[in-house]
């Protein structure tokens, strides 16, 4: 990492969006509460600047001789170098570049030995829990050390052959913190692999591979403050050397001659370039490397204690509304990153979320976050019938099972959590003050016109 003097945050980092100002129900306008950072983060002011001062000089990487295909090559690889360096990557890890945590986990699903077993909780974000084809799922533990636990024994009672373990660092839906070098430690010990899911925590916390003991780790530049498409798988080479590329294609191939019997001969390359076939997301790559050095130079001490009060805030705020329960597997002291998912009694979630949106602007996600089992371990659901990411399930007694989620990060001010926890007591004591906020089955944002002021965003709803 390189080596910088934190200063200290009392201030939000800017981020785009922050002056942005949406029509309410009720009636008038107000500056948007972006408080849905687990979805995704609004880009750093510094991020689009820096992507902004490239843009000119864009070019083809790793293809062309002009002097601006040789400099986006450059940029490229120096992006790799400082994700590296942002990670805490040992000397030998790769860097590859790919388009999401999704992405990235599948990557590493398609590379790891065919009698690789994998081990994840079920309380994993899909993205974790479905790209494995040989799979055994861990039952939700109830505190960090019956995670580690429950691990030891599965590692311990599994038949011979490699095995991964993947978990997530922070939960999106709860914000919990896992126990990753402790996890790491044990899947070490029974001689499998550990690869980390990031996506929740690298916006919030420093990760570092070599010191977590990790092999992996996966995450998306959309929640690092980054939304220009890209991601990273970062670890260990050899499993990644060994495997067929992920993409076939230009990029990814040395060496491609015809046969006499009329097929392919292909040699691969090696190295990152071996599952990065196509053209590389350039700007990608340059925004994440732009939040990673943003991150680094703003200081995580100073961020993730700015963040921690913002934290308390809400736990301080939800705690004095009656009705509201906060989500968690770990209980309510558990260390946490600022995501917190809630139920409201006598509320459906998606209507709470909607009254949010429609009378205050703050924009909350609402839904079963891409991890059924979870929300099913932490509400004590047992429906199979599940929506999609974003929708209600059926729960015990027809009730709908799904939660709201409040989440926040280095660019949120504090006024933006004040106003959240201030309507959330005037909407469970007062009531809605649209008609559709509640008790119907269209969300009262459908009621506002969605107006955006760019080329291509007006719609006439
Ligand atoms: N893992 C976790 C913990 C997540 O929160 C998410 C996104 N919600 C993902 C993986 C998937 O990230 P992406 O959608 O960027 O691929």
């Amino acid at each position: 990492m390189p080596s910088v003097t934190p200063a200290p945050v009392h201030e939000p980092l800017p981020v785009l969006g922050r002056d942005v100002r949406v029509p309410l129900i009720t009636g008038g306008e107000t500056t948007y509460a972006a408080l849905d950072y687990a979805a995704s983060a609004p880009a750093l002011q510094r991020v689009w600047d820096d992507v902004a001062a490239y843009a000119p000089y864009y070019g083809s990487v790793h293809r062309g001789a002009g002097y601006l295909s040789q400099l986006s090559t450059d940029l490229f690889e120096n992006a790799r170098r400082t994700v590296a360096g942002f990670l805490g990557c040992r000397g030998d890890d790769q860097v590859i570049f790919t388009r999401s945590t999704t992405d990235s986990l599948n990557l590493l699903a398609r590379a790891v030995p065919d009698d690789c077993q994998a081990f994840v909780f079920e309380t994993e974000h899909h993205a974790s829990l479905l790209p494995w084809r040989r799979v055994t799922y861990l039952a939700a533990p109830r505190t960090p050390e019956q995670a580690v636990r429950t691990l030891e024994q599965a590692l311990a009672g599994r038949p011979q052959g490699p095995a991964l373990v993947c978990v997530t660092g922070a939960s999106n839906v709860t914000g919990e913190l896992w126990p990753v070098s402790e996890l790491a430690a044990a899947a070490h010990a029974h001689g499998a692999r550990i690869v980390l899911d990031a996506a929740q925590l690298a916006p919030h916390h420093p990760v570092d591979v070599a010191a977590l003991d990790v092999d992996w780790v996966a995450f998306s530049g959309h929640k690092l403050y980054a939304p220009f498409g890209s991601g990273v798988l970062a670890g260990r080479s050899d499993w990644l050397e060994a495997a067929e590329p992920y993409l076939a294609g230009g990029g990814a191939s040395r060496r491609v001659a015809r046969r006499a019997d009329g097929g392919v001969d292909v040699e691969w390359h090696g190295g990152p370039a071996r599952h990065e076939a196509g053209s590389p997301n350039v700007i990608g790559a340059h925004a994440i490397a732009s939040a990673c050095t943003a991150l680094t130079e703003a200081g995580f001490p100073a961020l993730v204690a700015r963040e921690r009060r913002l934290t308390a805030k809400v736990q301080e705020g939800l705690a004095r509304v009656p009705g509201v329960r906060v989500l968690s597997l770990f209980g309510p002291d558990a260390p946490r990153v600022g995501v917190l998912s809630f139920v409201v009694d006598g509320w459906d979630s998606s209507h709470f979320a909607a009254a949010l949106s429609a009378e205050y602007g703050i924009g909350v996600r609402d839904g079963l976050f891409c991890a059924h089992p979870l929300l099913r371990a932490v509400l004590g659901g047992a429906s199979d019938e599940a929506g999609e990411c974003g929708a209600a399930a059926a729960g015990p007694g027809g009730r709908s099972l799904n939660a709201v989620r409040v989440s926040f990060g280095a660019g949120t001010p504090d006024e933006h959590v004040e106003r959240f926890v201030g309507a959330v007591g005037d909407l469970v004591r007062g009531g809605p003050r649209s008609p559709l906020s509640r008790g119907s089955a269209a969300p009262a944002p459908h009621l506002r016109p969605l107006r955006v002021p760019v080329p291509g965003g007006t719609s006439g709803r």
